[in-house]
Formats: C-alpha cells, sequence, structure tokens
C-alpha cells in the first residue's frame, strides 16, 4: 500500500493511507473492536472488555512514512498491538484496549510531523489547516477530502480514562548490516518536536486545561513517547560514547 510501485511510500492522507485504513478496520472488526477515524486521520479501533475498566490502554503508532520506507517503521507497532489485542481478549485482560494508527509522524507531505499525535495530544494548533503540500493542496483541504469533518477535531482528543501509552517501534538504518551484528541494544533516546517539550507538556497542570482536552498528565506523560518520536543513536556513535 504505497503511492510508489515497487517502494513503500506513504504520506498523510493519500489513497494509499486509506488503503491502509481499509485493511486495518478490517483486522480491528475482526476482532470485535469499535472503528472510527478522528479528525487528523488517525485511524482508531476500541475494544472494551465485557466485565472490564473502562481505563483504556492505548497502542499503536503511525502509519505514514517516509519516501521509500522500510517494511517495519510504524506499522510494526499497529500490527503488534493487534496481537496484544487478541491475546488481551484470550486471557481476560481486563482493561480496554485502544489502537491508534497515527496519520502523521515524518512530517514529509506538509513538513510539520506529528499532525496525527497532536490531535490526539491536544496539542493540534488550527493554524496547521492552512499548511500547503507541494500541490498547493492545504491540510484542511486533504482533511475534508479524505472525508473527515475539521470541525470535530477536538473530539481526537485522548480523555481521562487513558492512562497510559505504550509503543514498539522500530528505526531502520544501515547500522547493524554495515557493523555485521545482528542484534543491538539502545540506550540513548534523542527527542525531536521541541515545542512539545517534556517539562512543558507534562507540567500543564490538568486544572488549565480547557473541557475540550481532559487529558491528564499521566496520559500526557504516555503520549510524550508518540508526540517526540524517539530516534535510536547510532551504534558507532554509542559505542564510542560510552568506551
Ligand atoms: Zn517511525
Amino acid at each position: 500500500m504505497t503511492e510508489e510501485p515497487g517502494c513503500i511510500t506513504r504520506r498523510f492522507l493519500t489513497p494509499a493511507m486509506h488503503d491502509v485504513h481499509a485493511l486495518l478496520t478490517a483486522r480491528m472488526k475482526a476482532l470485535g473492536m469499535m472503528v472510527h477515524t478522528d479528525a487528523a486521520g488517525n485511524l482508531r479501533g476500541l475494544w472494551q472488555p465485557a466485565k472490564g475498566s473502562k481505563q483504556r490502554l492505548i497502542l499503536g503508532s503511525h502509519s505514514d512514512t517516509v519516501p521509500h520506507a522500510g517494511a517495519y517503521d510504524g506499522v510494526l507497532g499497529i500490527t503488534l498491538a493487534l496481537e496484544w489485542v487478541q491475546i488481551a481478549q484470550e486471557t481476560g485482560f481486563p482493561l480496554a484496549v485502544e489502537i491508534v494508527a497515527f496519520s502523521e509522524e515524518e512530517g514529509v507531505r506538509f513538513g510539520v510531523p506529528f499532525i496525527g499525535s497532536r490531535a490526539v495530544a491536544g496539542r493540534f494548533d488550527p493554524a496547521l489547516l492552512a499548511l500547503k503540500d507541494g500541490e498547493g493542496v492545504t491540510v484542511d483541504a486533504a482533511i475534508r477530502a479524505f472525508g473527515l469533518d475539521v470541525a470535530r477535531m477536538s473530539e481526537a482528543v485522548a480523555d481521562s480514562s487513558a492512562f497510559a501509552f505504550v509503543e514498539v517501534h522500530i528505526e531502520q538504518g544501515p547500522v547493524l548490516e554495515a557493523e555485521d551484528l545482528s542484534v543491538a541494544a539502545v540506550t540513548v533516546f534523542v527527542r525531536i518536536g521541541c515545542q512539545f517539550g517534556f517539562a512543558r507538556f507534562v507540567q500543564a497542570p490538568t486544572t488549565t486545561r480547557s473541557s475540550n482536552s481532559p487529558i491528564s498528565r499521566g496520559t500526557a506523560i504516555g503520549l510524550l513517547v508518540t508526540t517526540n518520536t524517539l530516534r535510536s543513536v547510532p551504534l558507532s556513535a554509542w559505542r564510542s560514547a560510552t568506551r
């Protein structure tokens, strides 16, 4: 499911993303999940156990890619989340599980990353709607062309029943191959997207947030993982730093 045959390129709200949504929707519905797409284009599936807490564990990753992407970046976290739901059902996991396939993480189409997770974190700036892609299409127009309602953006915000977010993420590069190694441990993470600064976001008092963004402090900490996408440091850099 790609914009370019022969490689994987899937930008925010393109027809290729529609195709991925259709596939994931079928998988989610087969697991008995309630599925919808929020106004930022994040595909969201909810599994609510019959006798369980309303507290939600959020799992997922991004469904967009960089041009000529690796096969697992982003989708690994989504497909493993689907596996988690199946295991949760089989083992009687007592919490609700929401899978979020974030629509935008890479910033390829509009030059700004994290559009999907900004909406979930209650940090979507309406000024983003005026950004244009290479063809002059605005974010606003792209959202509408995808069949979504921009006016419902506030409904994308994770509410206070979301207590944690866990993302399994792989970043692919040539380092291991070049070093002739089969596995490595990531020991250093670098945050990007500093406008979502850790301290500022986490320390925001819940009481000052509007009713449209009833996100708890605990949720904010969890969402930080996505809004500040973690990037691994090349193994060679790690080695020289730890010598
Ligand atoms: Zn990624």
